[in-house]
């Protein structure tokens, strides 16, 4: 049966579910496959249930391991560049630790993800348009960890930043840095900084980041060089933390709170999509760090995307469902 019913205008929301392949380990210990992609095309995805049950998610689009970087980006790229064009776009990856939000998201050096290409794309249009428009590109890098906001461009990396209202409705964050890019070489590198600085302070670098979200912000300052209007306009783009509930043997002091940070950062998070997806009067973006970091960002006429990020195999069956389930009530 059809589980989540997708209306293809439905609203700015988005949701595109990719499933990496399975790994070695996994290969190695002969797990099964629960996914089925006949109907992939279709934006349909079926989940075999213990064998015969199958269950079947409607998306906006579904990707298979077959699918690559360059595939998941051409889906996405309308969406980005709409920031040139004046609007506020949102873009997450959601998942399970070890399902690929990170490789979607930043990829790897021969196969890089969403955040890089964004930005070339942006640079090519910008420079395609460049008798028209005048456009400034610029990029900070956060870190939200235990509601925590840490900028991890900054130098000093003990400084806690906050979020101050400005006037109508915009957020802005005092101190933080906006590192001015001009080119891929110079994204490249300030990608590489912030991720290498997320890794200060912990023991376990992977253990850390499935535990907090990391976010680009791209801001785009535009000048209509014919009218000589300007428009400013920001772009996210979120690794979130993994959405796995931990053992409950697992979770106790300092782990017990992290647990409780993430989730409810991460209901916070489907609240907020769930009451603008179904245009709800209030939206309740000040109940975590993240949703409130992104108010003027999510709702409005700005475009969400959510990459809804899946396990193949039967050993995940349970979190996959609930991811699915996530992605269900955001749409
Ligand atoms: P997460 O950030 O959700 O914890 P990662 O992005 O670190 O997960 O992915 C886990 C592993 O799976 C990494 O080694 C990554 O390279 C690999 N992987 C994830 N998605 C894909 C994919 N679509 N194709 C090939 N490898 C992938
Ligand atoms: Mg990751």
């Amino acid at each position: 049966k059809l589980y989540n019913q997708v209306q293809e205008a439905k609203g700015n929301i988005r949701v595109f579910c990719r499933c990496r392949p399975l790994s070695k380990p996994e290969v190695i210990a002969k797990c099964s496959l629960v996914v089925d992609f006949d109907a992939a095309k279709d934006g349909e995805l079926g989940i075999l249930n213990s064998g015969s049950t199958k269950k079947t998610f409607k998306f906006d689009r579904v990707y298979s391991p077959k699918d690559d970087q360059v595939d998941v980006f051409a889906d996405a790229a309308p969406v980005v560049i709409s920031v040139l064009d004046g609007y506020n776009v949102c873009i997450f990856a959601y998942g399970q630790t070890g399902t690929g939000k990170t490789f979607t998201m930043e990829g790897t050096e021969v196969n890089r993800g969403v955040n890089y290409r964004t930005l070339e794309e942006l640079f090519r249009i910008a420079n395609e348009r460049s008798e028209t428009y005048a456009y400034n590109i610029s990029v900070s890098v956060l870190e939200v960890y235990n509601e925590q906001i840490r900028d991890l461009l900054a130098t000093e990396t003990s400084k806690k930043l906050e979020i101050k209202q400005a006037s109508e409705g915009s957020h802005h964050i005092p101190g933080i840095v906006e590192a001015k890019v001009e080119n891929t070489n110079e994204v490249w590198k300030v990608l590489q900084a912030g991720s290498s600085a997320r890794a200060v302070g912990s023991n376990n670098v992977n253990e850390h980041s499935s535990r907090s979200h990391c976010m680009l912000c791209i801001m785009v300052r535009a000048k209509n060089l014919i009218s000589g209007e300007c428009t400013k306009s920001k772009l996210w783009l979120v690794d979130l933390a993994g959405s796995e509930r931990l053992a409950k043997t697992d979770v106790q002091g300092e782990r017990l709170k992290e647990a409780q940070n993430i989730n409810r950062s991460l209901s916070a998070l489907g609240d907020v999509i769930s009451a603008l997806a179904n245009k709800s009067s209030h939206i309740p973006y000040r109940n975590s760090k993240l949703t409130h970091l992104l108010q003027d960002s999510l709702g409005g006429d700005s475009k969400t995307l959510m990459f809804v990020q899946i396990s193949p195999s039967d050993q995940d069956l349970s979190e996959t469902l609930s991811s699915l389930n996530f992605a269900t009530r955001v749409r």
